[in-house]
């Protein structure tokens, strides 16, 4: 099909996610023909560099040959099966390896097949271990301003971006909310880690109200990522584990979009300084959520981990009626599994963190100038993620007024220029696939610097 008739086709039977279709009678539609790498080609053999993972999901490039010949094979051999009351070798090959690399104390592994399915996965197990350990008025969830979990009506309610959130609040669950530790909201003179401290405070005033009416807290840990790409001090995270001890509630570590390496180590977890000095870095979450870059980008698929306590509270006679009740139908689904186990592969083959962070290097180099533009309020960057955020007055931070959308205008420039950016509002940024190359990385960068200039005009 040429690309045009698949545009005309599409509009004509299509409806699309975090769309207004409206748009689409002046924005162009891209039609894909394949992917490369770190590329998408177009059916005009437009090349187009995927400079946000489509969606976060990809990391070691479009069609890689290892993942495809890794899903092929299992589609040959068993392609689904009914999870309860059977199981599989992919499945239980990646339940070992998910623990093995996961922060120590986690020990079950409950498989979902979205990143929102394992936000309502974590909600309920927390909810019923509670119900099941004879505290059933514990029926809330703490989560903080910005956050964003998914887009099912369990995870919104527990999301904070008014954009996704607001058109469906009447249906949700009233969550309670902390403060972001973010650090652009950091007050005048004071820093990263500052904010991070003050906020804990804010959060222990929280739960001290309320922890006996609550499950659990559940966090992005270092980026809030839909919110737009805000990023905290990695103290928030041994604070909050620390309250949350101190609290007797869960916590709920969401590395849907943090996950697999993106901010610098394989969880974002991980980079909690101890408590101690001396002790060991890192916190161990009741529930982590694993999603998007899990099985590559190829495959939808989600894995919530779980303590051996958590587990325990649901273990009892059939007739106690504790299980734990989430199913899907596709739950476990071998060739997901086997799209994942092909991932960690490519982990355990490659020096991929030490490649990430030349390369995380790099972008930080070459964005770093972007400082000193006149709508430029903050230039930030965790590992393989980086955001510039453009405000209407620098001094002030005054936003520039939604309808004008310069972020969108950004991303019309640079996709003139062969690079494919999603910004978050005026929030222009880059999360590009690990194979990028530097060169490509450069390419990147200056399609934001163009991509800019040309918003601002
Ligand atoms: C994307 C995302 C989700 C939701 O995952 P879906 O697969 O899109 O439902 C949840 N939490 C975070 C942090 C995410 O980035």
């Amino acid at each position: 099909m040429q690309g045009d008739e698949l545009i005309r086709r599409d509009l004509a039977a299509l409806w699309h996610p975090c769309t207004q279709m409206h748009d689409h009678e002046t924005v162009p539609l891209v039609p894909v023909a394949r992917g490369e790498g770190a590329w998408l080609v177009g059916h005009d053999g437009r090349r187009y560099l995927d400079a946000i993972s489509s969606w976060w999901t990809n990391l070691f490039g479009h069609a890689h040959p290892r993942i495809a010949a890794a899903i092929a094979a299992q589609a040959h051999a068993l392609e689904q099966v009914i999870f309860a009351g059977f199981t599989h070798e992919p499945a239980v090959q990646l339940a070992e390896r998910l623990l093995a690399l996961a922060p120590p104390g986690l020990a079950r592994v409950f498989y979902a097949d979205n990143g929102s399915a394992a936000v309502e996965v974590a909600l309920k197990m927390s909810f019923h271990y509670w119900s099941n350990r004879g505290e059933p008025a514990r029926t809330r969830f703490i989560a903080l301003t910005g956050g964003y979990h998914g887009e099912t009506l369990g995870a919104l309610a527990v999301g904070d971006t008014g954009l996704y959130r607001d058109a469906y609040a009447p249906l949700l669950m009233q969550r309670l909310l902390a403060p972001s530790p973010d650090a652009y909201d950091a007050q005048p003179g004071e820093d990263a880690e500052q904010t991070a401290l003050c906020r804990l405070q804010d959060l222990r005033a929280l739960l001290e109200r309320h922890a006996h009416e609550v499950c659990a807290v559940i966090v992005e840990p270092l980026v809030q990522c839909a919110g737009g790409m805000r990023m905290h001090h990695p103290r928030y995270l041994t604070g909050l584990r620390a309250l949350c001890d101190a609290y007797r509630v869960h916590l709920i570590a969401d590395e849907i979009a943090v996950g697999f390496g993106r901010t610098g180590t394989l969880f974002a977890c991980e980079q909690a300084p101890s408590a101690h000095p001396g002790g060991p870095t890192g916190i161990t979450p009741d529930f982590l959520c694993l999603s998007k870059g899990i099985t590559g980008g190829f495959l939808p698929f989600a894995a919530v981990l779980a303590t051996a306590d958590v587990y325990a509270a649901f273990y009892a006679e059939y007739n106690a009626g504790k299980a734990f009740l989430h199913s899907h139908s596709y739950t476990g689904n071998p060739l997901a599994c086997r799209a994942a186990l092909a991932t960690l592969d490519l982990f355990g083959e490659q020096p991929v963190l030490e490649h990430n962070r030349t390369l995380a290097a790099r972008l930080a180099a070459r964005l770093a100038p972007l400082r000193e533009h006149p709508h430029v309020a903050d230039v930030r960057q965790t590992g393989l993620i980086a955001a510039v955020e453009l405000v209407a007055d620098k001094t002030s931070r005054t936003p520039f007024p939604a309808h004008e959308r310069r972020g969108l205008r950004a991303r019309l420039d640079a996709l003139s220029r062969g690079v494919a950016l999603r910004p978050l509002g005026d929030v222009i940024y880059a999360m590009p696939p690990y194979c990028t190359t530097p060169d490509e990385i450069d390419l990147i960068a200056g399609a934001i610097a163009h991509g800019i200039e040309a918003a601002c005009r």
